[in-house]
Order: C-alpha cells, then sequence, then structure tokens
C-alpha cells in the first residue's frame, strides 16, 4: 500500500503531529475532551508500523471496553490498508486473560479457568458469609464484595490485608476470614474473579520475571487510552510490563537489541487521558496516575492539545462553564474552529414519561430532517431510568438498542445456560455446578444439596466426585437418579469435546444444543405457560443462536474461548454504530463516544449529581466531571432534559433541576415548554392523554398488537404487528443480542 509514515500526518494540527511522531520512552498526552487523543494514539500506530520501526506483534494499546478495541483496530487496519494482524489491541482485563490463559500454569490453575462475573463472586460469598454467619457482626453482601474489589484493585491480598489490619478489631478478624476463604474457593474452583485478572497478571509477572520477560520483550510499545481511569492494579501492570529486562532473564536466542549491560531497555509508554473525565475513582481509579506520571517516568515528553473538532462553540462553552466549577484542576479552556452551532435545546416535561415522549418526539423531527438513528443517543445517570424510555420508544416506534443496563448474560436464564458450560469446561467449578443442579426442577433440594457438600468435605474430594459417588450417599432413589443423570450429561458433553473423537470436537454450538437439550431446560421453560418463561425460554433460544454465531464466525474456537468472550463482554460492546438504532446508555458507558445529537436526560437534582455519590468524599467533584463527560460526547446538537415529577420506588416524587443547569449560561440554552401544555398535540388534552397513558402502564409496559395506542405520527391508532417489536436485531453476532425482557415492571 501507498502509505507513508508522512502521509498518517496529513490533517493533523502541530500538537497532534508531535505527539504522533516524538520517539522517547515515555510520552504524556493530556488534553480536553474531543481534542482528538484517541485519534492521536491511532496514528501513533499506523506510523509506527508504516516506518517499519515496529511489528504489529510488537504494540499493545489498551482501550477502556472492547468495542473501542475493535474501533481502533479498524482504523489502524484502514490507515495502513490491512496489515494490522497480530497487533494487541485490547482492554487490560482482555489482555490479562490471554497472558493467563497461558501462563496459568504458573499459578496453580489450569488454562480452562473460569471467569467468576460480578454475580458469580456474589453467589459465593453469599455463601460464605452465611457458613462464617458474618451477617450477624453486619456484613452484608455487596458491602464485602465492594471491599475485596478494592482491595484487589489496590494488590492488597488476605496476607497484606492482615499485616494492615487491627487485631483486635472483631470486624477485621471476621473480614480477614471471609477474604481467606473467598480466595481459597477461587482457587478451589480453578476460577479468577474479575479483579483477579488484573491482580493475578501483577502477582505472575512479579513473581516469575522470566515469564515477565517473554511480554516485555514482545512489546515494545505500550499505548493507553483513557489513563485517567486506571486503578493501581492497572498502574502497576503498565509499570510492570514496560520495565527493563535484566540481562539475566534474556534468553540466548533472543533477536532484540541488548543495552550496554545485556539486558533489553523497556518498552516505549504512551498515556493519553484528561483529568476532567475521571468518572472511575469510585472504583478505585486514580487521577494521580496522570499527576504523577512526569515523576513515575522521569524525562517523560508531555503534549497538551487544545483544539477541539468534535462539537459546536455553543457546546462546548456550556462544558467548559460546567466544569469551571470544579476546584483542583488546571484550567484548560477547549476551543473549536466550528462556529457555534445550534443552541442547546432545554425541556422540562411532567413527568419521565412526558420527557421521554419529547425525546422521542424529537429523534423522529430530526430523522426526517436526515439525521441517521444511529448518529443519536441517549444518556441517563442510572439504569432505572431506561423503564420510561424504553416505554415510549416501543410505543412511538423509535428504533433503539440499549446499551448495558440489563444486560443479557445477567439474566437468570442465560446465568443457568452458562453455568452448565463452565461445568462443562471447568469440572472443578463447585459454584457452576451447584447452580444448575435444581435448574430445571429435578427434585434435588437444599438438604441433598448439603449431603453431597458433607460428602466432599468429609472425603476431602471436589463436589462433581461426590455426584459421581451418589450411590455411597443413601439418597432416595429418584433424587439419586436425577443426579446421575446430570453427572452422565455433563461427562458426555465434556468427553465429546475431545478433539480425538472419530467425529472430531463438538463444536460451541453443538455443545450448547447438547446441554439445553440434554437438560431439558428449554423444554421446561416453553411448558409453563408462564409468560415471562416465554421470555426466558426466548433469550436461551437466543442465546443458541449466538453459540451457533460463533461457530460460524470462529471455525477453530473452543468452548474455552468462548466462555472467555461471554465473560467479558463489557457494557458498550453490545454497541453497533452502523446499526440504524438510537443508542441508549449511561453517562459511564458514554465516556470516549461521540454522537452528532445527544440527549441527557433527568437533569435533576439526586439524579446528577446522583444522592448516593455526591456523598462520597470527592463524589460531587465526580459527578460533574461525569456531566462534563456527557456535554462532550455532542457533535452538532445537545438536549438538556429533566420532569417535574420522577416515578422512583412505584411513587412519583417532585423532582427538581439539577444545580448544574445553572452553572451553564442562560444564552446558550432555548428553553421548550412541556408539549403537555399545547392542547395542540393530537388534538388532545393533557387529562385524557395522561388517562390512556395509564392505562397501557398499567399492563405492565407491553402493549398487544391490535389495542390503541397513541403514536406522535398518527396520534391514536392501532398497533401493529411490527410495532410490538421495535428493538432491532442485532447484526453482529452474539456481542449485539436482542432479547426480551422478561422481568419488566419488576424494578
Ligand atoms: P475523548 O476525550 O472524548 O475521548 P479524544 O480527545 O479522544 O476525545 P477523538 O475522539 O480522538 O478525541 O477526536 C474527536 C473527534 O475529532 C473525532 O471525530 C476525530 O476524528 C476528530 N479529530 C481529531 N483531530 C482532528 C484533526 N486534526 N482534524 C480533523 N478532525 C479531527
Ligand atoms: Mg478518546
Amino acid at each position: 500500500s501507498g502509505v507513508t509514515a508522512d502521509s498518517l500526518l496529513d490533517g493533523l494540527n502541530p500538537q497532534q503531529r508531535e505527539a504522533v511522531t516524538y520517539r522517547g520512552p515515555a510520552l504524556l498526552i493530556v488534553a480536553g475532551a474531543g481534542s482528538g487523543k484517541t485519534r492521536v494514539l491511532t496514528h501513533r500506530i499506523a506510523g509506527l508500523i508504516a516506518s517499519r520501526e515496529a511489528w504489529p506483534s510488537q504494540i499493545l494499546a489498551i482501550t477502556f471496553t472492547n468495542k473501542a478495541a475493535a474501533e481502533m483496530r479498524e482504523r489502524v487496519g484502514a490507515l495502513l490498508g490491512g496489515a494490522a494482524e497480530g497487533m494487541w489491541i485490547s482492554t487490560f482485563h482482555s489482555a490479562c486473560v490471554r497472558i493467563l490463559r497461558r501462563e496459568a500454569e504458573h499459578l496453580g490453575y489450569t488454562q480452562s479457568f473460569t471467569i467468576y462475573d460480578s454475580a458469580d463472586s456474589k453467589a459465593l460469598i453469599r455463601r460464605i458469609v452465611k457458613e462464617l454467619e458474618a451477617d450477624l457482626l453486619g456484613f452484608t453482601v455487596p458491602s464485602v464484595q465492594g471491599r475485596i474489589s478494592k482491595l484487589k484493585n489496590e494488590l492488597v491480598d488476605p496476607d497484606e490485608f492482615s499485616r494492615q489490619a487491627s487485631d483486635r478489631d472483631p470486624r477485621d478478624a471476621m473480614f480477614l476470614d471471609i477474604y481467606r476463604r473467598y480466595e481459597r474457593e477461587l482457587r478451589r474452583a480453578n476460577a479468577f474473579d474479575f479483579d483477579d485478572l488484573l491482580g493475578q497478571t501483577v502477582t505472575l509477572f512479579r513473581a516469575f520475571p522470566e515469564v515477565a520477560a517473554k511480554y516485555q520483550r514482545r512489546f515494545r510499545h505500550v499505548l493507553v487510552d483513557e489513563y485517567q481511569d486506571t486503578n493501581h492494579a492497572q498502574y502497576a501492570l503498565i509499570r510492570e510490563l514496560t520495565k527493563r529486562v535484566e540481562p539475566k532473564d534474556v534468553p540466548l536466542d533472543t533477536r532484540t537489541e541488548l543495552d550496554a549491560e545485556g539486558g533489553i531497555e523497556g518498552a516505549s509508554l504512551t498515556v493519553v487521558g484528561d483529568s476532567d473525565q475521571s468518572i472511575y475513582a469510585f472504583r478505585g481509579a486514580d487521577i494521580r496516575n496522570i499527576t504523577d506520571f512526569e515523576r513515575d517516568f522521569p524525562g517523560a515528553r508531555v503534549v497538551l492539545l487544545e483544539q477541539n473538532y468534535r462539537s459546536t462553540q455553543n457546546i462546548l462553552e456550556a462544558a467548559n462553564a460546567v466544569i469551571r466549577n470544579n476546584f483542583d484542576r488546571v484550567d484548560k479552556k477547549l476551543w473549536s474552529a466550528d462556529g457555534a452551532g445550534e443552541k442547546i435545546v432545554g425541556f422540562t416535561g411532567y413527568s419521565g414519561h412526558d420527557e421521554a415522549q419529547f425525546v422521542a418526539d424529537e429523534i423522529h423531527r430530526l430523522h426526517d430532517t436526515g439525521v441517521a438513528y444511529g448518529e443519536m443517543a441517549v444518556f441517563y445517570r442510572t439504569n432505572a431510568q431506561t423503564r420510561a424510555l424504553e416505554e415510549i420508544f416501543i410505543r412511538s416506534a423509535v428504533p433503539y438498542r440499549l446499551i448495558g443496563g440489563t444486560k443479557f448474560y445477567e439474566r437468570a436464564e442465560i446465568k443457568d445456560v452458562v453455568a452448565y458450560l463452565m461445568a462443562t469446561a471447568n469440572p472443578a467449578d463447585e459454584l457452576a455446578t451447584r447452580r444448575i443442579l435444581n435448574s430445571p426442577k429435578r427434585g434435588i433440594g437444599p438438604a441433598t444439596e448439603t449431603a453431597l457438600w458433607d460428602f466432599a468435605q468429609k472425603r476431602d474430594v471436589p463436589f462433581r466426585e461426590a455426584m459421581r459417588r451418589v450411590d455411597e450417599i443413601g439418597l432416595g432413589p429418584k433424587v439419586t437418579r436425577a443426579i446421575v443423570e446430570l453427572t452422565r450429561l455433563l461427562d458426555e458433553t465434556a468427553a465429546a469435546l475431545d478433539p480425538d473423537r472419530p467425529t472430531g470436537a463438538a463444536t460451541v454450538g453443538e455443545t450448547v444444543h447438547a446441554l439445553v437439550a440434554g437438560s431439558r431446560y428449554l423444554e421446561v421453560l416453553m411448558a409453563s405457560g408462564n409468560p415471562q418463561d416465554e421470555a426466558r425460554a426466548e433469550n436461551v433460544e437466543e442465546f443458541v443462536n449466538v453459540a451457533k454465531e460463533y461457530d460460524k464466525n470462529n471455525p477453530d474456537g473452543s468452548l474455552v474461548e468462548f466462555l472467555t468472550e461471554v465473560a467479558l463482554v463489557a457494557a458498550a460492546d453490545e454497541l453497533d454504530d452502523e446499526s440504524g438504532s438510537v443508542s441508549l446508555m449511561t453517562l459511564h458507558t458514554a465516556k470516549g463516544l461521540e454522537y452528532d445529537t445527544v440527549f441527557l436526560t433527568g437533569i435533576e437534582e439526586d439524579l446528577i449529581p446522583h444522592r448516593m455519590a455526591a456523598q462520597e468524599p470527592g463524589g460531587a467533584a465526580e459527578e460533574r466531571r461525569l456531566f462534563y463527560v456527557g456535554i462532550t460526547r455532542a457533535r452538532r446538537r445537545l438536549y438538556l432534559t429533566l420532569a417535574m415529577t420522577r416515578a422512583q420506588f412505584g411513587e412519583s416524587a417532585v423532582a427538581m433541576p439539577s444545580r448544574y443547569l445553572d452553572e451553564i449560561p442562560t444564552e446558550l440554552i432555548d428553553w421548550r415548554v412541556s408539549p403537555l401544555d399545547a392542547t395542540s398535540r393530537g388534538g388532545t388534552q393533557p387529562r385524557a392523554l395522561n388517562a390512556r397513558r395509564g392505562e397501557w402502564e398499567g399492563r405492565g409496559g407491553r402493549r398487544p398488537v391490535g389495542s390503541e395506542a397513541y403514536s406522535t405520527a398518527g396520534g391514536y391508532g392501532r398497533v401493529g404487528p411490527g410495532d410490538a417489536e421495535a428493538r432491532p436485531q442485532g447484526e453482529r453476532g452474539y456481542s449485539s443480542v436482542r432479547f426480551r425482557d422478561a422481568d419488566a415492571g419488576r424494578e
């Protein structure tokens, strides 16, 4: 291809060029939103490869979401005209899983380890808290989980904790017990929790320098986006990866250039970030990682970017005006050459539904003027706000996609099926096995489970072994048979994964099918007659499709790899730009993204700033940064909407406009009145409209086809067969799955 390092500099400003071409051990790029930080990273990678300074395999780029990684890989590929194979562009978690899958044996794990997501570790903690009767001391499952997670992000293991804790404090002693047991159980189950993926990789590198050296030699260029949101474990990982390789760890046959002492110099490190967009302190992210960069990496070059290429001047002025109210920051002013642009539109509805209706109407109006649905996004602070939005969007036939929220993979029925897979791939996974013991119902109650567990404890055998030896336990014949059948199903399905079978290894799709059919899981759901079970059955079928899709896209894929992907699908991964639908997501998920039109909804006190979050130390400032992140996602149009009353815990409460609205100069906002004030809309009086709304809300939010409905386009009409399923079908395989909300209305 005709790419040259020079042509990659076209269309960059002088500061950006400097950031792309600088060569040295460490480079920090700090700049406000939309100033081209991510773009600079992308061009820098492409430049290194185009100039033949680096092979693709020598590059490790870290992004915040898998989706951002996919985008970066695509862009680099486009800049180079292909040839981006072998580059590691991924999230911290994915990179760590790849390393751990190769090196797990050093840590006493097998390569088919399970990854516990938040709900899995919650289940494990619940059991431990119960067994130790820690609830009597006031320990709750979420508090324990939060504390363990925080400690792991700080790389504090139980031993380290016991050194720090006071041995007088019975609560500390109890917590230590819980933490120890939790770690032991994870290890027994050959499982890592999410925080372990990072922490255990650091542990691995520190304990086995020769293993670390492999990666230190391999990655000559490490680049990290959104550096302001790295926590201590991530910071430590970066430090390990960019360390110099000591001569003793350099293998004889190395082809990497040696320094004067016979070692290999550390990788060059590039990080980009914006301390005004740090929004993950609650998860242990530490802004100091950015502010201390120059101290940690002496001689580092710092590049500042000032011009914003994303938004209009009006939007930037609003953003500047808001963030200015945070103390303790370096003032930087974003400017744009784009012109003032349209005013920000403000809207106050009577209720959350009214607000949502306004958003839906505006989306249709903009779409009629040529704005693609995929170029519009609706953000909110809490997931609970999606209910009203979704109801109205379905009713108004706005094609939308929910990103994050009640995630597909967190649904009970999907977790059940995944647990079947985990128990098949990793028989040591006791949690997964116990989860499916009586799901679907096969008459195995808690007493039986305890009997199995006791047997396992007494004989010191794994839980699955106890199941295999169920005959020795002396349970009733029916229960015994049920356990024998389940064990056989799991064992036979596992045996089918053997590549040496005459017919070859079973594919992921075949495995899922074998388990779902063999356990009668789907059959039982479909036979129940309960509409919620019907929706659950649909989700399971969708998952079966996901697995088949996986087979198609990954002919050499394995069950373990599939489970890794399932575990790593993070909120933003369900995103699909190309699809013609409006994106709905939380403000946290929106980081790094940009849209032509952005609706920031629920701009009310207690929502943003969020009541709970604002009470944390530094929480108020972090909430403001979150609002700033939201504003700066918009390219051309920004809406700020709120409601006068909002449903909370099933009751309607008065809502107050957010203080942040006062921080935006009034001349920037064009306030609109609630359309319910105008009687012109479809000729409907507010009262009548509300009565109708109440009517259908009472049905749990799902309109039967043929029923009367209010639609923006045609006033009252009948729901057509297509209307109820306005939610578009995912196109990109399993990371964008469609599912039905079996639990709607349960919140
Ligand atoms: P955030 O802080 O939100 O992550 P960012 O600093 O990473 O923002 P980018 O996403 O890289 O910013 O860039 C914002 C937008 O501006 C993108 O659409 C990008 O393509 C565009 N852009 C950046 N630099 C230039 C430039 N020199 N010329 C034209 N467009 C640019
Ligand atoms: Mg960015």
